[in-house]
């Protein structure tokens, strides 16, 4: 079965974020059907969408996966829901979330799932952590790599590496 490359976001504001981006890690390592790669640093941002919440936790992991995105996002929620994610509005405050953010060269969209992630040129705080893991990687609308999508980026929000990493 033909395995694809894709690259997910993490992030979490509420609570102890660290602890639920490294459980968040660990779910996606017993993720059926799917290895993970490498991830990126942890770093921190300022909120984006929605000001008055509290900065987030970030990070980007690349997997390997054999499942499609429209079985791969239910999974994702999944683990949200097991980490006990509670808020569901857009844009706002959350203990995890998890976007897939590129899958592989494909361009797919249907009710549930948009990849690339329909907001990623847009979010600083997913192109930072993606460009460590992804530099090269070419966005398949747009046909930039990741790189310049990143100093492209109008968004201002700071992006700060700290000195954590998932494992
Ligand atoms: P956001 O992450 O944009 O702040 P949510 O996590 O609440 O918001 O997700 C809203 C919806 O976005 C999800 O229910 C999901 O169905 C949809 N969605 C569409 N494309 C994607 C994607 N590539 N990754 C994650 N969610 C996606
Ligand atoms: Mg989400």
């Amino acid at each position: 079965m033909k395995s694809y490359r894709v690259f997910i976001g993490l992030g979490a504001n509420i609570g102890d974020r660290f602890a639920y981006l490294t459980k968040a890690a660990a779910e996606l390592r017993a993720l059926r059907d799917s290895s993970v790669v490498w991830f990126s640093p942890v770093y921190e941002a300022d909120p984006w969408g929605k000001a008055d919440q509290p900065k987030f936790l970030n990070a980007a992991v690349e997997i390997t996966t054999t499942l499609a995105p429209d079985a791969l996002l239910p999974e994702l929620k999944k683990i949200e829901q097991k980490l006990g994610r509670s808020s569901h509005e857009r844009w706002g405050a959350r203990e995890i979330d998890l976007d897939i953010l590129l899958y592989d060269g494909l361009v797919y969209h249907d009710d549930q799932v948009t990849v690339p992630h329909v907001d990623l040129e847009h979010r600083r705080f997913a192109l930072v952590p993606l460009r460590e893991i992804a530099a090269d990687v070419v966005h398949p609308v747009n046909g930039l790599t990741m790189t310049e999508l990143a100093a492209a980026c109008a968004d201002q929000g700071r992006v700060v590496k700290t000195i954590f990493h998932l494992l």
